[in-house]
């Protein structure tokens, strides 16, 4: 089974409750959405490879780390998972961004992808998934099955607020991809709604309601 890993850092954990405050204003959602991300994707990042090089500093040469291989590759689920792909690239600002949309038929409620965007090589770079509200899990599985399909192999999922059903849901699927959340909620309401939560990730972020 997929690991779980919860960012129970103070600051990620203070700045999670202004989010879920709904006197918290767009702005303000957008901003710390922001910084959470760049906090997460510290942890997210934790483990990659690191390989030697040789560096002149002023005064001599030197062996010291660098990143290893291609650049990362982020992913966004459209459209709220943009809010977390900023903070990311404040912190990798040379990394790939690859794009998916999908939306879920009213009838089958299947995840469906209208838009896709990925870099070519995704098979050869670290991906890591992005999208703020792992809520059933169908949409963020489906976004990685579409990955793999694509050639990807090293993926990791980040997300704020996942609701129980959803981790179970997505470890399912994907027992081999990592999720990192600020939290795991309560449960998941009868209109997919994550409780407690935070609202409609996307609405918050672009004041849609
Ligand atoms: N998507 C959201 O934006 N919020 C939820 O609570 C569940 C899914």
């Amino acid at each position: 089974m997929s690991a779980v890993v919860v960012l129970d850092h103070p600051l990620v954990q203070h700045k999670l409750t202004l989010l879920r405050d709904k006197d918290t204003s767009t702005a303000g959602f957008r901003r710390i959405a922001r910084e959470i991300a760049l906090l997460m994707g510290y942890e997210v990042m934790r483990s990659l490879p690191l390989e030697m090089v040789q560096v002149e500093t002023p005064l001599e040469t030197m062996s010291a780390p660098q990143l290893a291989g291609k650049k990362l590759c982020f992913v966004s689920i459209l459209r709220a998972g943009n809010g977390i792909l900023d903070g990311m690239l404040d912190l990798v600002p040379g990394a790939r961004v690859g794009h998916i949309g999908l939306y879920r038929d009213p009838h089958t409620l299947v995840p469906v992808e209208y838009y896709l965007k990925l870099p070519d090589d995704i098979g050869e770079r670290i991906v890591i998934v992005v999208d703020p509200m792992l809520a059933t899990g169908h949409s963020a599985a489906a976004a990685v099955g579409r990955l793999k399909q694509a050639g990807a192999t090293q993926i990791r999922f980040a997300c704020l607020i996942a609701a129980p059903e959803g981790v179970k849901a997505f470890q399912e699927e994907h027992p081999d991809v990592p999720i990192f959340t600020c939290a795991v909620d309560r449960q998941l309401d009868d209109h997919g709604y994550i409780r407690p939560g935070l609202g409609d990730a996307g609405d918050r972020l672009y004041g849609t309601k």
